[in-house]
C-alpha cells in the first residue's frame, strides 16, 4: 500500500511510519517540524519505500499530490498543546481545523481513505467514567483558552462524519488516551517523560495537585497498532473509537512507581495547579475509555502493562540522555501560569 502521513514526524507519527515500513508499504509524510522532530525520523531516512516533505500541510498543492498518490491518509497533523493555544491561538485553531478540512476535501476528490486521530480531551469535563465514543462531550467557556483545543479537535470529528455521510469519503475517527513511550518530549509538560527526565537526573519530580488525579496511560505501539488495524477494517469507516488503556493510575502512584523503576533518590514534591498552569486551573480528574467498541471490532487489547510503559520511556532515556528536554522547575509556569500542554495528537 502507499500510505500518507501527516505529522509523521512525530511521536506517534513515526512510530506508525515505521511499522508500515517494516510491513513493506510505501509512505510518505509531510510534517512542519512545529512539534516533531528530524531525530524521530532519522533512522529511517535512507529506507527506500520512505519519503518526507518538511512542509505544512496546508500547502495545498503539495498535499494534493501526495494525497493523490496515495491509497490511505493517516492525518496526525496538529496544534498539540495548550502552550501554544495560549500563546498564538488563532494559528492553533486554524492549523486544527483548516488543515484537517484540506485532508479532507483533497482525499474527497477520489474517495480516499482517511483515518482522522483525535484526542481524549474532547470529552472535556465529563465526570463519569469510563467515556463511550457516543457519550455528550461537556466542553468549557471559550473564555479558557484549554477548551479551544478540545472544540478544534471536536470540529475535526464531526468533518470527518460529514465527509462520509455527505461525500462518501471513507473516514474514520480514532481518540487517543494518554499515549506515552520512547521518542514522546517532556517539552510540553506531559507527565510521563517529564518524570522520568526528573527521576534519572535525581531532581524533584513534579506532581501538580496532590496526585489523586488518575490517567490511563497506552504504549504507543499498542496505540499504532490499533490505528492500522481500524484503518483497515471497513467497517470503522464513519465511526468513532477510543483507544487507550483502562488500566488507571494515580499520578501520585505514577511517580512513585517511575522512582522504583529508575533506583532514583529524587524526592517527590507537591506543586499546585495555581503555580503549575493558572489560577483557577480545572484538572480532569479521571480519563477512562471504554474500550468495548474497539474490542468487538478488532480484538484490541492493549499488550503493554505500566510497568512495561515506564521501563520502555526509562530505557529510551537513559539510551540517548535526553534531559534538555524537561525544563527543571514545572514546564511552563515559570514562561507564563497559564500554559500547558498535551499529549495532544498524543493523547
Ligand atoms: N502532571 C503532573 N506533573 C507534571 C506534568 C503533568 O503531575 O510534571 C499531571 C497533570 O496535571 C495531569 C496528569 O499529570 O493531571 C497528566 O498530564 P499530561 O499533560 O501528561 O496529560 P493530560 O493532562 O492531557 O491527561
Amino acid at each position: 500500500m502507499r500510505i500518507l502521513v501527516t505529522g509523521g514526524a512525530g511521536f506517534i507519527g513515526s512510530h506508525l511510519v515505521e511499522r508500515h515500513l517494516d510491513r513493506g508499504d510505501e509512505v510518505s509524510i509531510i510534517d512542519d517540524l512545529s512539534t516533531g522532530s528530524i531525530d524521530n525520523i532519522r533512522h529511517i531516512k535512507k529506507n527506500p519505500g520512505f519519503t518526507y516533505h518538511i512542509d505544512t500541510v496546508t500547502n495545498e498543492r503539495l498535499t494534493a499530490e501526495l494525497i493523490d498518490e496515495s491509497d490511505l491518509v493517516y492525518h496526525l497533523a496538529a496544534a498539540v498543546g495548550v502552550r501554544l493555544i495560549v500563546e498564538s491561538p488563532v494559528k492553533t485553531i486554524e492549523t486544527n481545523v483548516r488543515a484537517t478540512e484540506l485532508v479532507l476535501s483533497l482525499a474527497a476528490k477520489k474517495r480516499k481513505r482517511v483515518l482522522i486521530t483525535s484526542t481524549s480531551e474532547v470529552y472535556g469535563k465529563r465526570t463519569e467514567v469510563p467515556f463511550r465514543e457516543d457519550d455528550d462531550l461537556v466542553m468549557g467557556p471559550p473564555s479558557k483558552g484549554r477548551w479551544s483545543y478540545a472544540c478544534s479537535k471536536a470540529i475535526d470529528e464531526f468533518m470527518a462524519i460529514a465527509y462520509w455521510k455527505e461525500k462518501l469519503v471513507p473516514t474514520v475517527v480514532a481518540r487517543l488516551f494518554n499515549t506515552v513511550g520512547p521518542r514522546q518530549t517532556g517539552r510540553y509538560g506531559m507527565v510521563l517523560p517529564t518524570l522520568v527526565q526528573q527521576a534519572l537526573d535525581g531532581r524533584e519530580m513534579t506532581v501538580y495537585g496532590d496526585g489523586s488525579q488518575r490517567r490511563c496511560f497506552t504504549h504507543v505501539s499498542d496505540a499504532v497498532g490499533a490505528l492500522m488495524k481500524l484503518a483497515e477494517q471497513p467497517a470503522a469507516v464513519g465511526e468513532v473509537y477510543n483507544i487507550g488503556s483502562d488500566q488507571e493510575v494515580s499520578i501520585l502512584e505514577l511517580a512513585k512507581r517511575i522512582k522504583q523503576l529508575s533506583g532514583s533518590d529524587s524526592p517527590i514534591g507537591f506543586v499546585p495547579y495555581s503555580q503549575a498552569y493558572e489560577e483557577g486551573f480545572e484538572d480532569m480528574m479521571r480519563r477512562v475509555p471504554d474500550l468495548s467498541k474497539i474490542k468487538s471490532l478488532i480484538g484490541y487489547s492493549p499488550r503493554v502493562d505500566l510497568d512495561g510503559v515506564i521501563a520502555s520511556v526509562i530505557e529510551h532515556r537513559r539510551s540517548r540522555s535526553i534531559s534538555s528536554q524537561v525544563p527543571a522547575t514545572p514546564p511552563v509556569a515559570a514562561a507564563r501560569p497559564e500554559a500547558r500542554a498535551y499529549s495532544g495528537a498524543n493523547t
